[in-house]
């Protein structure tokens, strides 16, 4: 062990899982890659869980983040904000919700936390509905609705949350239906859920796809048929896109858009990848939606003016590059070269995915049973060959999750593929010789 990795042990909880036997130092990074301590480089195929939207070390950002930081760090969100302002109405016209308002938080928690303070306010209600095995963020209301248990560790929420079915359809008591049986099965399971409620639901929150959940998404149209029933009981749909959101899933600019016929979600949450490492989150809504409340709040930090300037450098890059047709184009031919490495290799049971979202879910060999060790050794495999995965999926981290930066090329996208096919068969061969034993 390093002597950091000792010092890291003495600083975090023990909750605090750290990624490889060999925890890593990430000491810079450039385009698609990061280099640890020892000078070792790896293709960055996880991008720090999205927060790497475009590059590492984007030029564009790191200028706009240098002269913000020059003239000053922060004021306060008391006072006009040209930055924030320019960026906020990007957003707006960009989410497709009309009359739109826009408030920026810190994290991708807290824009929840705001999302779920306006629907109960505006619905008078602490009742939601969120889907299973999901995950909003860590403060005491996110853990509330976040379905995924290992991710949630308390059950003392001042929420009262019913989940819904839909968000996994690998497994599960509906895993053997096709798209519309499934729809119509989850869309009977919501209504049924509403038979039993008493008062109102405030509101419906999910993700279009779920991120640390594995990387799965319902059929096309799901929130759409949910949207019909939502809309009978006046119940608002939040939407989620902390990792869809920006055309990471690459036919979409949002993930809701999958679900089109439903039109734009009430309130929609981003974060992570529009700082491309900057620490922020937003919530945007109907305007009646946003001014329900009679007393607010700022959040100190939420529209800061360095967080601006990076978002507003970060998402003009990527619409002038059209990075959400890049992650379309290479994210396709990645889906495609990875479902090529996966065929005929028990360890793997499917390879999902949106543009440069994609999943790889891992069983134990001869078996259906998801098995979160051959994850830890396709990591460990692909790390020793100059990649970096993630993984996730409920409970035994059993699920690869691949989400590089959207800059990614189509050389990167070979490499990065040849390495993972690789790592995959070498933990095909480790867990089938035990298997065997
Ligand atoms: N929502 C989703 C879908 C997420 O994936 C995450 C982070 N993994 C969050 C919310 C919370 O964001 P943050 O970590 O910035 O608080």
């Amino acid at each position: 062990m390093s002597a950091l990795h000792d010092r890291h042990r003495a600083v975090l909880p023990d909750w605090l899982a750290l990624y490889y036997q060999r925890p890593l130092e990430i000491t810079h990074g450039e385009g698609r890659h990061v280099w640890d301590a020892e000078g070792r480089r790896y293709l960055d195929f996880f991008g720090g869980i999205l927060t790497t939207m475009t590059a590492h070390a984007l030029p564009e950002v790191t200028k706009a983040v240098a002269e913000q930081a020059g003239r000053i760090l922060h004021t306060s969100t008391l006072y006009l904000d040209r930055p924030m302002v320019e960026l906020a109405e990007r957003i707006a016209a960009l989410s497709g919700i009309p009359d739109a308002r826009v408030f920026f938080t810190a994290s991708g928690t807290e824009a929840n936390d705001t999302a779920l303070l306006l629907a109960t306010a505006y619905r008078r209600s602490n009742q939601i509905l969120a889907m299973r095995n999901s995950y909003h963020g860590r403060s005491f209301s996110a853990v509330g609705i976040t379905g995924n248990r290992e991710w949630s560790p308390t059950s003392l929420s001042p929420l009262q949350t019913l989940y819904v079915h839909g968000g996994i359809r690998t497994r599960g008591p509906y895993a053997h239906l096709d798209d519309a049986e499934f729809r119509a099965a989850c869309v009977a399971d919501l209504e049924d859920m509403l038979g039993q409620t008493r008062g109102g639901v405030a509101a419906l929150i999910a993700e279009p796809v779920q991120g640390v959940g594995g990387f799965t998404a319902p059929p096309d149209g799901l929130y759409a048929d949910f949207r019909e029933v939502l809309r009978e009981h006046g119940i608002l749909w939040i939407s989620d896109e902390v990792q869809t959101g920006w055309g990471r899933t690459g036919d979409n600019f949002w993930g809701w858009q999958a679900h089109d016929r439903a039109g734009p979600p009430d309130v929609l949450t981003f974060a992570k990848g529009l700082g491309n490492g900057m620490s922020i989150g937003g919530v945007v809504a109907r305007a009646e939606v946003m001014n329900c409340l009679d007393a607010g709040s700022i959040s100190t930090f939420g529209g800061s003016p360095v967080t601006m300037a990076a978002g507003n450098a970060n998402l003009a890059y990527l619409l002038e590059h059209d990075l959400p047709g890049n992650a379309r184009r290479v994210g396709g031919l990645l889906l495609e070269r990875l479902r090529g490495a996966g065929a005929g290799l028990e360890v793997v049971r499917e390879v999902r995915g949106r543009g440069l979202m994609i999943g790889i879910e891992l069983v134990r060999p001869g078996t259906d049973e998801p098995c979160g060790e051959a994850a830890s050794l396709v990591l460990e495999a692909a790390r020793e060959g100059g990649l970096l995965l993630g993984k996730g999926g409920s409970r035994l981290g059993s699920v690869l999750r691949i989400a590089p930066p959207m800059t990614l090329t189509v050389a990167e996208a070979e490499e990065g593929a040849g390495i993972l096919a690789a790592a995959l068969h070498s933990a095909e061969a480790e867990l089938g010789g035990r298997a065997r034993q």
